[in-house]
């Protein structure tokens, strides 16, 4: 078959591969960029301006733009009706010049290679900014868990895992829940690296259960530490002493966004807002966080809950209100509605939810943004912490865990905080250069094999 053989589709563009396979390469090409590629934009514009900022040469800057491991895989999955399915996975090791790669699964339809790089490089960053000796990885499937039963579920987590099984490892490569995995999901991939390796391996993922050696609070450690970079946010910016009445929107309410709304109503917070993919829904006197998240439980998604009224996703992140938690996915908050965001915090649960451009909006109207790479780093503090644990076959109360949480986070947002004051650069700015920073003296000093 020569190139002239090939079907030509629609948008004109030759097709190697008939279009019930979905789009060409060169369709996609054509396509607009993706979520993933646009987030890797971000985190590319991100680093050179920390690089320049350093003054960090052309070599070192390429050396940590490039990730250190890709790996692309096709994972077969069994239909409960016997078809076979094929889905995409991939793992991406960024970097490993401070230790063992760490970084979360993600199961979602959209993502991409692109989004996994994205999402790896952060990790990196993230680790070497709260001082844990990880470097950055991030796993993603395309799929969309909603659409598989359970045991479909577990085929495509086993599978996948079998395909990356020479990446990981507890000294190697450790994945975490993210997106649309949970504890489940952690389960089934210590079982099958457990069963390839012949015997019980609790520290090859953590956010695992309990029972098998997950660690007290990692559950909640991100909401956690989105809780305590808020309250710090709030203190700071000076816009509450006490969080006492602050005023809080969440969008998404997930794994991290609804503890988060959770922990900020403990803390005295209002939260008058919450979203997922269902639907918004908003009460100004402040909602029930904890009979919301009941409901939700329920019924899978706010959406219907009695006691608020409906509103729209958009509506949700223009609200007036102290503090905005986006919790969800990455480039929501993007040049077209920066303008319009109204609080006065954005404190970011999710990887990646505003773009530069928005970035710059933001900061040009006086708003505070608590970058991802910190405000929701207590899910990998707490992975660190479960990981020691397992790697001493020992384990700490609840109310330790959360001592050396809080420890981490307070000294992580103390550093930054000190140095965007001290060089008048907005925090993200300044939690990345100090994370790449970090991660460029631990270059330095290995030096380059061979
Ligand atoms: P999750 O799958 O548990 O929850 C995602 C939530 O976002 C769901 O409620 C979903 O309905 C909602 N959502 C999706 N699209 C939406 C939309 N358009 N508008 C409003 N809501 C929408 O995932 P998670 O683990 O809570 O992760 C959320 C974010 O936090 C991601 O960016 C993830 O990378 C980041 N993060 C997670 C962890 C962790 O420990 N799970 C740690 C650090 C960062």
């Amino acid at each position: 078959m020569t190139i002239t053989d090939f079907p030509t589709t629609a948008s004109g563009v030759r097709s190697p591969i008939p279009d019930r396979h979905g789009p060409s390469l060169g369709e996609r090409a054509l396509a607009a960029p993706s979520l993933g590629e646009r987030a890797l934009a971000a985190a590319r514009f991100q680093l050179a301006e920390a690089s320049r900022f350093l003054g960090l040469d052309d070599g070192m800057h390429h050396m940590l733009a490039t990730p250190r491991r890709s790996l692309t895989v096709s994972v077969p999955v069994r239909r409960e009706d016997g078809r076979l399915e094929v889905v995409q996975g991939h793992r991406v090791q960024h970097n490993l010049s401070r230790g063992p790669a760490k970084g979360g699964i993600r199961f979602h339809p959209a993502t991409d290679l692109a989004e996994v790089t994205a999402l790896a490089m952060w990790m990196t960053w993230k680790c070497a900014l709260v001082g844990i000796p990880y470097g950055g990885a991030k796993g993603g499937v395309a799929v969309d868990p909603a659409t598989l039963t359970t045991r479909e579920l577990e085929r495509v987590t086993r599978r996948y895992v079998n395909e990356i099984l020479p990446l990981i490892g507890p000294e190697k490569d450790i994945p975490a829940p993210d997106v649309g995995t949970d504890e489940q999901t952690m389960a089934w991939i210590m079982d099958t690296y457990s069963a390839n390796a012949g015997y019980s391996v609790p520290g090859v993922v953590t956010g695992k259960p309990t029972a098998l050696g997950g660690s007290l609070g990692r559950a909640g450690a991100t909401s956690r530490g989105v809780q305590i970079a808020a309250l710090q946010a709030l203190a700071q910016t000076g816009r509450a002493h006490s969080p006492e009445g602050a005023t809080v929107a969440v969008q998404g309410f997930g794994k991290v966004g609804a503890l988060a709304a959770q922990y900020l109503a403990d803390a005295g917070c209002r939260v008058v807002a919450v979203s997922d993919a269902g639907g918004a829904v908003v009460r100004p006197s402040g909602l029930d966080v904890a009979a919301l998240r009941a409901h939700a439980a329920e019924t899978g998604t706010v959406h219907g809950y009695r006691d608020a009224d409906p509103l729209s996703h958009d509506e949700l992140l223009e609200l007036d209100v102290d503090v905005l938690v986006p919790a969800a996915l990455e480039g929501v908050i993007t040049a077209d509605n920066a303008p319009r965001v109204r609080a006065r915090l954005v404190v970011e649960g999710a990887n990646g939810p505003t773009t530069p451009e928005a970035d710059l909006i933001l900061a040009g109207n006086g708003i505070t943004v608590v970058p991802d790479i910190l405000a929701n780093a207590g899910g990998v503090i707490v992975s660190y912490l479960e990981w020691v644990q397992n790697t001493q076959a020992y384990s700490w109360s609840a109310g330790e865990v959360e001592v050396k949480l809080r420890d981490l986070m307070e000294n992580a947002y103390r550093a930054v905080a000190d140095l965007a004051a001290e060089r008048d650069l907005t925090l993200r700015q300044a939690a990345h250069a100090i994370g790449v920073g970090r991660v460029a003296e631990a270059h330095r000093m290995r030096g380059l094999y061979p």
